[in-house]
């Protein structure tokens, strides 16, 4: 399998080679190159990458939903990786108060933060007060610059500013927070109070919830991927099956907009939960037949029916490799409930 994946790997690259050699000959740029092998590109938000006009919603893959009065989800639908860098990967949020607006998540370019702009624009005149990054991910911080420009603060925990400017995970270019918050914090838009909370397990210590308590809607960021693979790469995913617990319990009655997927309630952090409950108790039993890591990617290598409908399934790999790692080398109680 690995030597498959191997002489794959040298066959694409031999292919991207001749592939570029051509591009440069015709005097074309070779705009979309594999980008199923090659997500990071995807990351990178310059200009000259985006001559794809966003313009609208829709070009950019987004639906607008009215989840609480004055609130609204901008859902995408793309799979991962997209098909070009003007399609949202992330979900994004709007919170309109009496007297400012807060923005969660602005997309991974800056094009895209000025669509989310000219949207906020579109449904009403007061001032975006603050934007919310609920993790340093690129897909959530990429657009930051359009309103750092602008003298909007932008929220962000923890280390996510070291993350950003050391440019971990593809964020390199990204304009990283210009507030950091640690703790439970309040944000008032005139009448309308947000609660931003921690959280944890998804991103290293950067994971945020936002609450809009007289709507009832919760923002959970990446805690939750709705009917995608979820990334674990830099997770720790007992952590995170803590984090839906606290969630699940204080939450119950909530709308939740999701990082990724369509707006859900409790049953999308439950469904998040159970996936992470069978992940471990996958892992367990590869614990128990001493398997190495090779030959779990190998005999497990297939998304299981269970989960054929989700989207992002490139990541499942990374998911098998995160529960090996965190799983089968613990001696530390299994947190299955
Ligand atoms: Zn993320």
């Amino acid at each position: 399998m690995l030597k498959k994946l191997k002489i794959k790997y040298l066959l694409a690259f031999l292919l991207a080679a001749i592939a570029t050699v051509m591009s440069i000959m015709l005097g074309h740029v070779w705009m979309t190159a594999d980008a199923e092998n090659q997500p990071q590109i995807l990351s990178q938000s310059s200009s000259a990458e985006t001559s794809f006009k966003t313009g609208s919603l829709q070009n950019a893959g987004l639906q607008m939903q009215e989840v609480g009065q004055g609130i609204y989800a901008l859902v995408a639908s793309t799979d991962f990786p997209p098909v070009s860098p003007a399609v949202a990967i992330c979900n994004g949020g709007i919170v309109i108060g009496s007297e400012g607006v807060l923005v969660i998540d602005p997309f991974q370019t800056t094009e895209l933060a000025e669509l989310m702009i000219s949207t906020v624009k579109s449904l009403t005149d007061k001032p975006i007060k603050y934007v919310l990054n609920t993790h340093y991910h690129f897909d959530h911080t990429g657009g930051n610059a359009a309103f750092v420009k602008r003298e909007i603060p932008v929220l962000g925990r923890g280390v996510i500013r070291d993350y950003i400017q050391s440019g971990k995970n593809n964020t390199g270019g990204v304009t990283p927070p210009t507030v950091i918050i640690n703790s439970q914090t309040d944000l008032w838009l005139g009448d309308r109070q947000v609660r931003i909370e921690r959280v944890d397990g998804h991103s290293a210590g950067t994971d945020l919830v936002a609450y809009v308590p007289d709507a009832k809607v919760l923002f959970s960021g990446d805690m939750v991927f709705n009917n995608r693979i979820p990334y674990t790469g830099d997770s720790d995913i007992r952590q995170w099956q803590g984090s839906l617990y606290r969630l699940i319990a204080v939450y119950s009655g909530a709308k939740v907009v999701p990082g990724h997927g369509d707006v859900t309630d409790v049953t999308g952090l439950q469904a998040q939960q159970a996936y992470f409950s069978w992940l471990e108790r996958l892992a367990l039993d590869w614990k128990g037949q001493i398997l190495s890591k090779d030959q779990v990617l190998e005999k497990f290598a297939k998304v299981p029916d269970t989960y054929k409908d989700y989207k992002f399934k490139g990541l499942y790999s990374t998911n098998l490799e995160s529960a090996y790692e965190q799983f089968t080398r613990s001696a530390t109680i299994p947190f299955i409930p």
